[in-house]
């Protein structure tokens, strides 16, 4: 018998398990034979404190020192490189530019306003007379997700803690206070089940008796292409423009480009759509003097929100030991080291650590019914 069973094998659930794993032994079930194969392995890797609402900034710095000083054997290499982050605008959006250079700067300190030569500088083809203003924000970085990923997994063997892939939980049933976890390659059981299924989170919730908190799963594309031969790209700041409907970063030698799509879905192994794809290359060619010729690579992964647009950790009010940790949105990768604490004080019954400043309530699955 486990002290902690938890669902789903990505950054949620590999967060989780890596703290919980501190205070008692803990199940990670995965259904897929790679657990970072659904949203954690398709996501843009950008750490910024620049994006989401006051709670996901706050998660995402609180996440910053963990990020930059893992544990001892976390990983072998930096987990954060620098990027930089160019938010653009066309002229006229001025109310728009001043909101996110008010937002930003609350915690995003070094947040600034470019002239356009200066953003020129630091992305050449952006074309001059689409652009009205620039914002920078130094701070962006790129992430290693697959080491930060890895190195919560390997946290968790080394912890004493199981990943079991190629398991879907099938069945969750509580008996004398235990739940009994049925899945495809044999039973577990244990007090407290975490539920980190991802855009799946609802349907186990289901299985468990829970009452849904409507997280509702969001297609977003993204592309990589290959830079016009003899451009300079790697230095190039992630870009993206002030109202979010693309943007675009240097990707191991190749541009990834996404028209920054959120489109309703049933949970499945989304892939991208092609008019999305169309739609992204010509705003690209609008805001650029860049030409999209051929798509590299494309894929779409699906990003969960709940109402509010804040993660959703803690205890169900409805069923006992039933935990729910979901909705990580666009966000996921760059807050988990915060919410991976969160999730583990929340679980054990202590409070949120004092340099995250979120509240319980804040995250409570309660306020979302
Ligand atoms: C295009 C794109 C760009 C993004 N860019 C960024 C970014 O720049 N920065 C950032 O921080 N975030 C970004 N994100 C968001 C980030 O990727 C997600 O917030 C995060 O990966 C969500 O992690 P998760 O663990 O909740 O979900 P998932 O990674 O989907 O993991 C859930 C897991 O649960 C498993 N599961 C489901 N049901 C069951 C079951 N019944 N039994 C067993 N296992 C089950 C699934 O197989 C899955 O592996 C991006 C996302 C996308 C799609």
């Amino acid at each position: 018998m486990a002290d902690f069973i938890v669902v789903g094998g990505g950054i949620a659930g590999a967060s989780a398990a890596f703290f919980l794993a501190e205070r008692g032994e803990v199940i990670l079930i995965e259904r897929e034979s790679a657990c970072g194969y659904h949203t954690t392995g398709r996501s843009a890797a950008l750490y910024t404190e620049a994006y989401g609402n006051a709670a996901i900034r706050a998660l995402t710095v609180a996440s910053r020192p963990f990020f930059e000083r893992p544990p001892a054997g976390f990983a072998d290499h930096p987990l954060l490189l620098p990027r930089g982050e160019m938010i653009v605008a066309p002229k006229g959006n001025d109310r728009a530019v001043e909101k996110a250079l008010a937002e930003g700067t609350r915690f995003a300190p070094m947040m600034r306003e470019l002239t356009a030569t200066e953003a020129l500088e630091l992305c050449p083809a952006l074309d001059r007379d689409w652009l009205g203003r620039a914002l920078f924000n130094p701070g962006s970085m790129d992430m290693d997700v697959h080491a930060i990923h890895g190195g919560f997994l390997k946290g968790v063997r080394a912890r004493g803690g199981t990943v079991l892939t190629d398991a879907e939980v099938l069945g969750l049933e509580r008996r004398a206070g235990v739940w009994h976890v049925r899945t495809s390659a044999g039973n577990v059981a244990g007090p407290v089940v975490v539920n980190a299924a991802g855009a799946w989170a609802d349907v186990v919730g289901r299985m468990a008796g829970a009452r849904p908190i409507g997280l509702v799963p969001k297609r977003r594309t993204a592309f990589t292409i290959d830079p016009p031969s003899g451009m300079e790209t790697a230095r190039w700041p992630m870009v993206i423009d002030v109202n979010e409907t693309l943007y675009f970063k240097p990707e191991s030698g190749r541009l990834l480009v996404s028209p920054a799509d959120e489109t309703p879905m049933d949970p499945c192994d989304c892939q991208p759509d092609e008019m999305d794809i169309a739609l992204a290359a010509a705003r690209l060619e609008t805001v650029t003097s860049l030409r999209v010729r051929r798509v590299a690579h494309k894929w779409a992964g699906l990003r969960s929100f709940v109402r509010d647009k804040t993660p959703v950790a803690g205890f169900a009010p409805d069923v006992e030991g039933f935990f729910w940790l979901a909705g990580q949105g666009g966000y996921g990768i760059m807050t988990s080291p915060a919410m991976g604490r969160v999730a583990a004080a929340l679980a054990t019954g202590r409070e949120i650590p004092s340099d995250i400043a979120v509240t319980a309530s804040e995250l409570a699955p309660g306020r979302l019914s």
